[in-house]
């Protein structure tokens, strides 16, 4: 192996690695903006309980922010932050119970 084949190769792993960190990367965005769309129609949706303020419950309710590469729910009212976003607002609750409640209203 020639000195230039060493650098060829030791390039060639490199654009693969750094595709993979591309590849990653986006994958994780898309997951987030799919994560934040979530905690929007449940914090919307009127019929659940939304995530309120852990330190004064008559605060706003937390929005979902990007931090670090994670999705965290933040009071806009105090410095308040909850790291853990319950299953429940990742499931597909909210637009099980639209769609039925829609199925209703047509067949009424
Ligand atoms: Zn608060």
């Amino acid at each position: 192996m020639t000195g230039l084949d060493l650098v060829l190769t030791i390039s060639g792993v490199l654009f693969l690695i750094a595709l993979f960190i591309a590849i990653t990367k986006s994958d994780n965005k898309q997951i987030n903006k799919r994560t934040i769309e979530k905690i929007n129609e449940w914090q919307n949706a009127g019929f659940v309980h939304p995530l309120t303020c852990g330190k004064d419950s008559t605060h706003q309710n937390l929005i979902p922010r990007e931090k670090n590469g994670r999705v965290i729910l933040c009071c806009p009212d105090c410095d308040y932050v909850q790291e853990r976003i319950p299953p429940e607002v990742l499931s597909d609750y909210v637009q099980r119970f639209k769609d039925q409640a829609y199925k209703r209203s047509i067949l009424e």
